[in-house]
């Protein structure tokens, strides 16, 4: 596994010693977006920007690296520059942020005369925060002069692990930013990305001259995507069980060639799905029609090649599915990345079969020996390729593969969100008796053939190729009846995974025994194996979570609002509201003004633009559909309680005793949680001096230093800030106690 230790500056999302003053930074959030708290990593990186400090910030895809680039200039009064690798991206995000009032502007080589002196004369007059700008563009020595000349001297570099070599997505132009440094002496610079090996860390700080950065480091787990991985046994079938569980719902399908991509494409579509193929041989002019329509929502599904990722932005994609091994873990935790960055569940289904690692291993050892690279290269490209093989054959919890496969612990025993942890692997019942069928069938053909022939004269096939090699006489022929033949292949391939069985590359593949193919004959191993199957599977815990109390049908209604609007303004639907604003409006579903302010994602702009107009929606649907307003949100438990709690007598006497929680329970047979409630309310209403006898005092601190942090004093936020590992009781303990009077409930 690669290990990639953070180096002495580095801070891991670990709170220790958190930056006093992020009140303001949530000030200047809850205003342009309408969120109410920081996630983890995001005061400490704005404070670099604000204090003009280098900085190296890795979160993964998803973890809000955005508003650490965005707020710093608000903060500061300020224009600054960032330099990003796609024009098409650039225009969704300053379209996304000109949707919440802020101003920022791009500029690039599409852009007509009369747009560009826009620009230039709004940023003359100071009006302008936030300038977008590709590398290419940047460097030329009209713009630097021009910049420098607006008085720019904090840099923030988006994507930066284009800049390294070692990165999965390296791009020449993004070399020539190291003279930032030499061309502005005492400019900061930020750089951020989602790569996460140490290599790529030390590389990009080097290349950039960073002068003792700041790097800090999310955590790479992304708790919202459930990941699964089937054997594949029919790859648009099976994408299409999956993608009925996400109807009408954005969604990525990634193939590993073009054609792929277009065979997945028409199967899809002859299916009734909204679909369209993305890859690199397609003109530009296509590919903007594709990205446009997948913004608009206009299509649902996009079958890709990896060249589709970097350009969309699109953050309530419901489900990635990849239909056959990316080449690494870093390609899939990318490709993955995609999913879910509103925070909302979504999917990630891999569909895995021996023969993908087969492939690669031909296309990468072919394109080495073509470049004439030294033959250390293709010894790192293959152990990458393993890492990934292991992650898609193992049965060990794919949260905990990925956190550790990036250098970082999984803290929780199981996750609830993968396959493994879900029990969805259907074990085969008398595998090894399958096993050795399988095998004993490789040997009667004399060892000579590929899976399929192997799986027809399992299956008692009536075929040419069987009866031309007189195969329907040998004894193994109709062994397997009861199995299709896409299932015997998928069988075999878990052998071959398994070593149980050895494949060769000759002018075709052929299947022969080893030794411990014999040991399995001889009955001296036993074997498991996986029915393929794409489940029928029941929702997690945190799907449920995600939909409760929504109603549905004001869900879509408001998308249909949603979609409407973007359609006006010319933006993409989700640059409008998110997906997650939308939810907790069917479920609050707000009747005033200040009611709808409170929602996340509400910034004042947006309040300002189309408030109103989103209450007369809501009247009007929930008056025709008798739904009640106002309704409790899911965070109505972080709102302050207005009663008293119940505290009584004995227990109060208990507590002043220095009772545990445990001695109390003990002493008074109520349960934990009740007793945790008189414990708060003691606190609340006693007010003791200090509370470690219950909170140790480490834990006590990491608490306050959350809140400060987290720029927020609510539960959830502070136990999510926390990565759960301080307990939502002890939480509501130190707040009530360190600031009595705005007591969570
Ligand atoms: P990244 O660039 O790291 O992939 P983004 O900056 O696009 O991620 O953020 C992902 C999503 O999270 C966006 O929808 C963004 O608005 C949202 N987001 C960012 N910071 C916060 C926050 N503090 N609270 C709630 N949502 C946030
Ligand atoms: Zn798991």
């Amino acid at each position: 596994m690669m290990v990639s230790r953070p180096t002495a500056a580095t801070r891991e999302s670990d709170p220790a010693a958190p930056p006093a003053g992020a009140g303001e930074y949530v000030e200047v959030l809850k205003r342009f977006w309408g969120y109410e708290s920081l996630r983890p990593l995001q005061a400490e990186a704005i404070r670099a920007g604000v204090e003009q400090r280098d900085s190296l910030v890795v979160m993964p895809t998803g973890g809000g690296k955005s508003v650490c680039y965005q707020i710093p200039p608000i903060i500061s009064n300020r224009l600054d520059v960032i330099v990003s690798p796609l024009i098409a991206l650039m225009k969704d995000q300053v379209d996304g942020l000109r949707q919440c009032g802020y101003p920022a502007a791009a500029i690039n080589s599409s852009m007509s005369m009369g747009e560009r002196n826009e620009v230039e004369a709004a940023a003359a007059r100071g009006q302008l925060r936030l300038l977008f700008v590709s590398p290419e563009k940047l460097m030329t020595p009209r713009f630097l002069d021009w910049v420098d000349q607006l008085g720019v001297r904090t840099f923030a570099i988006d994507e930066a692990h284009c800049i390294s070599h070692w990165g999965h997505d390296f791009r020449p132009e993004y070399r020539e930013l190291r003279a930032l440094k030499e061309r502005f002496t005492g400019a900061s610079l930020h750089a951020f990305t989602a790569t996460a090996t140490q290599r790529v860390r030390e590389d990009i700080i080097a290349q950039l001259g960073l002068e003792t950065p700041n790097v800090l480091i999310g955590r790479f787990d992304r708790p919202n995507l459930v990941y699964r991985v089937v054997p594949r046994v029919r790859a648009a079938g099976q994408v299409d069980d999956v993608l009925q569980r996400h109807k009408r719902q954005a969604a990525i399908v990634y193939c590993i060639t073009r054609k792929e991509s277009e065979g997945m494409a028409d199967s899809l579509k002859k299916l009734g799905h909204r679909v369209a193929a993305y890859h690199a041989g397609m003109t530009p002019d296509e590919r903007r029609r594709v990205q446009d329509g997948f913004s608009a929502e206009k299509i649902d599904v996009v079958t890709a090649t990896v060249a589709f990722g970097m350009g969309i932005d699109r953050s309530d994609v419901r489900c990635v599915i990849h239909s056959a091994m990316p080449k690494s873990v870093e390609h899939y935790q990318q490709e993955t990345g995609r999913a879910g960055r509103d925070g909302l569940e979504a999917e990630c289904v891999l569909l895995y079969s021996a023969a993908d690692a087969m492939k690669w291993e031909l296309l990468i050892t072919k394109s080495v020996l073509e470049s004439g690279a030294p033959p250390e290269v293709m010894v790192g490209y293959i152990e990458l390729l393993n890492h990934m093989r292991r992650y898609a054959t193992l049965a060990k919890c794919r949260h905990r593969m990925l956190s550790e496969y990036f250098g970082q612990r999984y803290e929780r025993p199981e996750c609830g969100a993968c396959d493994v942890c879900l029990e969805e692997q259907q074990g085969l019942e008398d595998a090894s008796i399958v096993a050795q069928k399988i095998l004993s069938c490789v040997y009667r053909v004399g060892q000579s053939f590929g899976a399929v022939h192997i799986a027809d004269v399992l299956r008692g096939a009536d075929s040419d190729g069987i009866r031309r090699h007189g195969h329907e006489r040998v004894s193994t022929f109709g062994l397997l009846k009861d199995f299709d033949q896409k299932t015997l292949v998928s069988l075999t391939f878990q052998l071959l995974d398994q070593g149980l069985l050895t494949r060769s590359m000759g002018e075709r593949p052929v299947l022969s025994l080893n030794q411990e193919s014999w040991r399995v004959l001889r009955g001296e191993q036993k074997v498991s194996l996986n029915i393929p199957r794409t489940a029928p599977v029941s929702k997690t815990k945190q799907e449920e979570d995600a939909w409760r109390d929504v109603d549905a049908g004001l869900f879509e209604h408001l998308r249909e609002w949603r979609r409407e609007l973007a359609g006006q303004r010319g933006v993409p639907a989700f640059v409008v509201l998110g997906d997650s604003t939308l939810r907790h409006l069917a479920r609050v579903r707000p009747s005033s003004i200040d009611a709808l302010a409170a929602v996340p994602g509400m910034g004042e702009r947006k309040l300002k633009d189309f408030g109103g107009a989103l209450l007369a929606v809501l009247d009007a649907f929930c008056a025709q559909h008798g739904l009640t307003r106002d309704a409790e949100s899911e965070d109505a438990a972080s709102r302050p309680q207005r009663r008293p709690r119940p505290l009584p007598d004995n227990v109060r006497e208990m507590f002043k005793a220095g009772l545990t929680v445990e001695g109390v329970m003990q002493r008074t047979g109520r349960a934990e949680s009740t007793v945790w409630n008189y414990l708060t309310a003691y606190v609340e209403q006693e007010r003791p001096k200090d509370v470690a006898r219950w909170i140790p005092p480490d834990r006590y601190r990491r608490v306050t230093d959350a809140v400060r942090e987290a720029g927020s004093a609510r539960l959830k936020p502070i136990f999510e800030h926390l990565s759960g590992e301080v307990t939502y009781n002890e939480i509501r303990i130190v707040l009530s106690h360190a600031r009595p009077g705005s007591v969570a409930s």
